[in-house]
């Protein structure tokens, strides 16, 4: 199964999207903040979700550089943002980033969404 690694730094949040990925299937992999999120990417997700609003390394700046990594690049990204202004969703498309999911999320739509990318991808 896909290898799944969320960064978000609300713990509520990160434990529930780990358990519902889980109940897929999905090997999970986790990380609260753009630190931990930069160890964990040594494990090769197949799949990134990516907190925007995240204290000391933001979402951007963590996509940043996986962006600029070669072996990272490819990887597609889910930015999840409670934000929906129209300068959010302009940086989606300038970074490259494969969707976004508004916050709060549902089940069903985060699902549906990674299961899109993980049949175009492979
Ligand atoms: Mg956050």
């Amino acid at each position: 199964m896909p290898k799944i690694l969320v960064i978000e730094d609300e713990e509520d949040i990160l434990n529930l999207i780990k358990i519902i990925l889980e109940i897929q299937g999905y090997e999970v992999l986790t990380a609260c903040d753009g630190f931990e999120a930069l160890e964990r990417m040594k494990e090769n997700p197949d799949l990134i979700i990516l907190d925007i609003m995240m204290p000391e390394i933001d979402g951007w700046e963590v996509l940043d550089k996986i962006r600029k990594n070669e072996n990272w690049k490819p990887i597609p990204v889910i930015v999840f943002t409670a934000n929906t202004h129209i300068e959010n969703l302009k940086k989606v498309h300038e970074k490259r980033v494969n969707d976004i999911i508004v916050k709060p999320f549902e089940k069903k739509e985060l699902l549906e969404k990674i299961e899109k990318i993980l049949n175009t991808v492979v």
